[in-house]
Parts: structure tokens; C-alpha cells; sequence
């Protein structure tokens, strides 16, 4: 990345489809300020407490110590008056009232980095992401592994019935999946066609952090 800003705040957003790597690139970002003797502080949706409720973390396990708020709005009383740098994540559960939250954080002088998936489950944009986008500094597109094939992917297949928008899960209800992979409706079960389905599918190692990968040279394999 380029030099930063001198003398102004700004707005960085890190976007992409589930299991993308925005948590992991936020949680990233944030330890190198922390390096820096920067004063960070992290917020995330209450609604998200698929691992944790008081730590953001990635789908591989990494995580770092944050405060969960029930709305955007509850996000600046909470930050400290000497804070540099502000982080949130799952900015896509936080509506459109985190853009002016946002803003008013950059404005005042801060360094505001947003994650948050960029569309829902049927591949359509998740505000308040677009806006984010729109108005940020800086965007980073994330790409997941389709689990189907192979590809970059960019989009979240659900896996569970529900058309709800928002359903909290990882794992159990969704998976990353390429343009062509994917389907706007819920997908039953996990798709058949995998073209790694000799090998096991590959999506059952990707999908489970807990699980060993398979040996990067398969002439090892057991
Ligand atoms: P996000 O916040 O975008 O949902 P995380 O940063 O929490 O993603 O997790 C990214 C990690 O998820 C990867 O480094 C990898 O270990 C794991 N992962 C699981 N499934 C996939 C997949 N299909 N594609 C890429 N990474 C995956
Ligand atoms: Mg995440
Ligand atoms: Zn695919």
C-alpha cells in the first residue's frame, strides 16, 4: 500500500464473499498498528457471535479482542479519545446508518478500515457496502476459493433453506463459491459436481479449519 495520508483520516474498506480473508486482512492490518504503538480499537455486530462476542475471529482460528454493539450508532461513544485507528467488521449487519458513523470518524482525523461482505447470499449488493465502497479511500476485493471448482470466488452460496437475508453462520450454511458455481436460491445440499470428488471434496477440507488440509504434495498422502 501506498504512503498513508498525513494530517487527515480516511476510510479503507475490505470486501469479498465468506471465507474470502477480510477478517484475517483486517486482523492484519490492525496488529501492524498496534506494532506501530498506534491505539486501535476493533467493533463488530453483536448479531455476530458465531465464534466469539467479545473478539473478532477469522474462519482460521486468528482473532483479536473487540467490542460488540447492538447498533452503528452505539460505535462512537465507545471510542476512546486518543484512538488512531478504528476497525469493524461484518460492516454489511450495521445498515446504513454506519456510513455517516464512518465518515464522522474519518473526519475527525481517524484511520475507519471496514470489512464486510459486499453481497448477500443471492449475489446482490449488501448495503451499507456499496456506499462504503463508494466513499472510501481505499478498496480491497477479496476472493475466496470456490469449493465447487476451484476458482477465485466471489459469492456466498447458502446451504440451509432459509431466504431470510441475513442467517449467522459459516460452515454450516454457507459456502464460497464462484460466479459460475453459484445459485441465488439456497442450494439443498452440497453440490455433487465437484470436480475434486476422487480426492474427497475439496471443499469439506477448506471449509473446516480444524481439519488438516490435504498434503501439498499428494505423493505423500497416507
Ligand atoms: P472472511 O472474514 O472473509 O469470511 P476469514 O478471514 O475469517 O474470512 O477466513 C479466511 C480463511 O478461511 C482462509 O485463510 C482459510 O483458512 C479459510 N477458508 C475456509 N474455506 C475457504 C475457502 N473456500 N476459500 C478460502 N479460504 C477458506
Ligand atoms: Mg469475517
Ligand atoms: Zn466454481
Amino acid at each position: 500500500m501506498q504512503r498513508s495520508p498525513v494530517g487527515t483520516g480516511w476510510i479503507e474498506v475490505i470486501c469479498g464473499s465468506m471465507f474470502s480473508g477480510k477478517t484475517e486482512e483486517l486482523i492484519s492490518r490492525l496488529t501492524r498498528e498496534r506494532i506501530a504503538r498506534k491505539h486501535v480499537q476493533i467493533f463488530k455486530p453483536r448479531t455476530d457471535d458465531r465464534y466469539a462476542t467479545d473478539a473478532v475471529v477469522s474462519h482460521s482460528a486468528i482473532s483479536l479482542p473487540c467490542v460488540a454493539v447492538e447498533r452503528a450508532g452505539d460505535i462512537p461513544r465507545h471510542v476512546d479519545p486518543l484512538a488512531t485507528t478504528v476497525g469493524i467488521d461484518e460492516c454489511q449487519f450495521f445498515g446504513e446508518e454506519l456510513v455517516g458513523v464512518v465518515s464522522r470518524l474519518a473526519d475527525r482525523g481517524l484511520r475507519v478500515i471496514c470489512a464486510g461482505l459486499d453481497m448477500d447470499f443471492r449475489g446482490e449488493p449488501f448495503e451499507p457496502m456499496p456506499t462504503l465502497l463508494a466513499i472510501a479511500e481505499y478498496v480491497t476485493k477479496k476472493q475466496a476459493v470456490c469449493v465447487v471448482c476451484g476458482n477465485p470466488a466471489s459469492r456466498s452460496q447458502r446451504m440451509t433453506a432459509s431466504e431470510s437475508k441475513v442467517v449467522i453462520g459459516a460452515h454450516d450454511s454457507y459456502e464460497a463459491r464462484c460466479r459460475r458455481c453459484h445459485q441465488a436460491t439456497p442450494a439443498a445440499a452440497p453440490d455433487q459436481q465437484r470436480l475434486f470428488a476422487e480426492d474427497g471434496p475439496v471443499g469439506e477440507h477448506l471449509a473446516r479449519p480444524e481439519q488438516p488440509l490435504l498434503p501439498l504434495d499428494p505423493r505423500k498422502s497416507p
